[in-house]
């Protein structure tokens, strides 16, 4: 079989990828081993702007957050079904010096951060004291019918292959300028491998940091899907009727499994904030493929021209993923550059050892 790309994980940045490189006309072979619990498939997809307890803006969101809704209207288009809406983020301050230091941030920050209208409305599902902030806009990618539908089209067109791709197999033709994988060859492999690029040949001396997360799923009859609630953990619309509610950073862990402590402390908190009963009915986690930059690492290898890499998304897979897989892919067809604070070239020293 004689490809343009061999790619290998099916997560947002293999879907992005192939579907990129396809658009561009070339041929692609997907390799993805279907595990249940990747990344990609416990986000709970969101695209918030602001992060962290000093809510500052996240890096590049003013190109991100309008290209990935771009991006996820596009793809739902041709799989006909929605793939992104906005819903905002409404931060229940949980003391009044959270809640001062929220208003003190909308000050400098007015593109993002605003109060939240008719705060009295949210008294029937929730306890609060300090009033509500609102994030807007924010987005909500409906990743698992992405995920799945992708699949399911590549499987009809006889370009994924549902198995564990083995690097031991893998072989580089300098001369030809090729790479051979069984009985496949391609002009290049690009690993989208997520966390598994932790123990990649090629790529495992990038600054990886493994972090692990958690989330509930759970019935909350009765509170509305319009929006993303926020105090502590955030509970965000999920698949059919559901909501997912996490998460945590747990950066020393033996196993990728769900923890007792996880579960103890949201039930603890949601007994406390949420006034309506909920009934949990499952309990998610998986490692996240961040890194020590919070930059991803995008392009090819500085010695192996025919291996490439789109990785190291971190907590921000939703909104780089769609941006970063565009770049590469018109990098790969059309010799775009790669910004620089995304291309592997800046490792070009340590990946060289
Ligand atoms: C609890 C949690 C919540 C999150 N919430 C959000 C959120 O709301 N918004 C956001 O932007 N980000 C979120 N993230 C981060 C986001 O999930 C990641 O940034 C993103 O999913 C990474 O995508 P990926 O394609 O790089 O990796 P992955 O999703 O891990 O995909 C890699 C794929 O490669 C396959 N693979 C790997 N090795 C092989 C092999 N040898 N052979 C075959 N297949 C292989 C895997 O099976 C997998 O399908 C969250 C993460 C977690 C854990």
């Amino acid at each position: 079989m004689q490809l343009d790309y061999l790619i290998v994980g099916q997560g947002i940045c293999g879907t992005f990828l192939s579907w990129n490189l396809l658009k561009e006309g070339k041929s692609v072979l997907v390799i993805d081993s279907a595990n249940p619990y990747t990344a990609s498939k416990v986000a709970s997809g969101v695209i918030n702007p602001v992060t962290g307890r000093r809510i500052v803006r996240t890096w590049m969101i003013e190109e991100l957050l309008p290209f990935a809704f771009h991006s996820y209207t596009q793809f739902g288009d041709e799989m006909n079904a929605p793939l992104v809406q906005q819903c905002n983020v409404l931060d229940f301050h949980p003391t009044p010096q959270m809640h001062d230091a929220f208003v003190q941030r909308m000050s400098e920050e007015k593109d993002y951060l605003h109060t939240a209208s008719d705060e009295e409305q949210w008294q029937k599902y929730f306890r609060y004291n300090y009033g509500i902030g609102e994030v807007n806009p924010c987005l909500l990618v409906d990743l698992q019918t992405m995920l799945q539908g992708w699949r399911k089209k590549l499987l009809h067109q006889n370009i994924l292959l549902a198995e564990t791709f083995d690097c031991s197999q893998l072989t580089i033709d300098e001369l030809q300028n090729t790479i051979h994988y069984k009985n496949i060859t391609a002009q290049k492999i690009i690993f989208c491998d997520g966390v598994a690029g932790f123990d990649n040949p090629y790529f495992k001396m990038l600054p990886y940091v493994r972090t692990k997360g958690e989330a509930l799923i759970a019935n909350i009859p009765g509170l509305p899907r319009t929006n993303i609630f926020k105090q502590g953990i955030t509970i965000v619309p999920w698949k059919q009727d559901f909501f997912w509610i996490g998460s945590n950073y747990i950066w020393e862990y033996t196993d990728a499994q769900p923890t007792q402590t996880f579960r103890k402390k949201v039930e603890e908190q949601l007994n406390y904030w949420l006034k309506l009963p909920y009934t949990i009915i499952d309990h998610i986690a998986s490692e996240r493929p961040a890194n020590i930059e919070r930059r991803p690492f995008v392009g090819l290898h500085p010695l192996y021209k025919q291996v490439g890499v789109l990785n190291g998304m971190g907590t921000k897979g939703c909104s780089l993923a769609p941006y970063f897989a565009h770049q590469f892919a018109q990098h790969l067809s059309n010799q775009k550059p790669i910004d620089p604070l995304a291309d592997i070239k800046r490792f070009t020293r340590i990946l060289s050892m």
